[in-house]
């Protein structure tokens, strides 16, 4: 290993950490000898973040209802100023995103977004994807540390190192001036059942090949049968039919799930940026030449509005 320190940015969410801050934590843990971590909130996360590779666990506080991006990038800043690691890693998250950027100016550092992946090759290096995820760029910082790193979810495993609880120091905010004066006013928790898209087992989606709006009920109830999540191509979320967190792809959610099912979906690149490290994949579909069917483990030339309704028939007899 030729990185000694890393800093790993971990949420909190509903009293845990959040699975992309755990697989964050667990690379960072075979990059480097020392690991912390940094969060915020009320709760006491020692034990998660030792669990998963954190050594040391930075502990800002509760904020108090603010905006994380602004109190977390000040808090980090002065740590910093105190000894630099090699790099900081973020999650790729609304809030990894805004402390990524601030915390950016206030160290006069640059950020690597969009990564994939983490390497040491006598240093850091990043993997992004490019070209809806036919390319791969390789990237590594110049100059002084520490890197700012934001990484996509379900960029690596999550796997607990059975590390005892991380030691806790307190990492002051300090004065933030007009920046630290966005507070949340209101916190909205979408209704759902079933498992959450990115960590669904099963997850599957409609595309629009199904036609209309209502036919993405027959994509709910596969996936309620199969105690899985439904997911969407963007066309049918650009079209309301169903809401952008049903979104997989580019510009949507990430799943990595043990079988994905693609209904009437073409295989656009952005979409299967999204699903294709998923283990199986299969696709129905009613063009033999649809791209979706190059990365299929099973292709099923059919209509959809035939074949999802001999799926659902078929899951229930097998349930009753
Ligand atoms: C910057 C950018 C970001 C993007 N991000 C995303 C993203 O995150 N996620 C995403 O999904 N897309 C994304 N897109 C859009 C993407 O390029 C495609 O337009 C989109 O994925 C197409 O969705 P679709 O496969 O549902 O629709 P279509 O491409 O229209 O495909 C519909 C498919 O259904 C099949 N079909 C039709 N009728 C039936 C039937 N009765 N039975 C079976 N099959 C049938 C057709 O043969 C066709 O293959 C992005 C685009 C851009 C430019």
């Amino acid at each position: 290993m030729t990185l000694n320190a890393l800093w790993v940015v971990v949420e909190p969410a509903n009293g845990s950490l959040t699975t992309t801050s755990l697989e964050l934590l667990s690379h960072a843990r075979t990059l480097a000898p020392s690991v912390a971590a940094v969060t915020w909130g009320p709760g006491d996360h020692a034990a998660q973040a030792g669990e998963y590779g954190a050594s040391t666990l930075y502990a800002i506080g509760d904020l108090a209802g603010a905006l994380p991006g602004a109190p977390v990038a000040a808090a980090l800043a002065a740590l910093v100023a105190a000894g630099a690691p090699d790099a900081i890693l973020i999650p790729n998250s609304y809030d990894g995103r805004d402390i990524a950027g601030r915390l950016s100016a206030r160290l006069d550092r640059p950020v690597l977004t969009n990564v994939t992946g983490l390497l040491d090759e006598g240093g850091l290096v990043s993997e992004h994807p490019i070209f809806g995820g036919t390319q791969v760029v390789r990237a590594h910082f110049t100059g002084e540390g520490p890197g700012i790193v934001v990484v996509r979810a379900k960029s690596f495993a999550a796997e607990p190192s059975g590390g005892a609880p991380a030691a806790v120091t307190a990492a002051p905010v300090g004065a933030l001036g007009a920046t630290g004066t966005a507070m949340i006013t209101a916190t909205h928790i979408e209704e759902r059942q079933g498992p959450k898209l990115e960590e669904a087992p099963v997850v599957v989606s409609g595309g629009r090949g199904l036609g209309e709006s209502g036919e993405y009920a027959l994509v709910e109830e596969a996936a309620r049968l199969l105690n899985g999540a439904a997911g969407a191509s963007r066309a049918i979320v650009d079209a309301g039919w169903v809401p952008y967190s049903h979104q997989v792809g580019q510009t949507g959610k990430t799943v990595k799930p043990t079988v994905y099912i693609a209904c009437g979906i073409s295989g656009a690149t952005q979409h299967m940026v999204g699903m294709k490290g998923s283990k199986n994949i299969v696709a129905i579909n009613k063009d033999p030449d649809a791209p979706i069917f190059q990365i299929a483990d099973l292709g099923i030339v059919g209509d959809v509005h035939k074949v999802l309704p001999a799926l659902i028939e078929a899951l229930k007899s097998r349930a009753s």
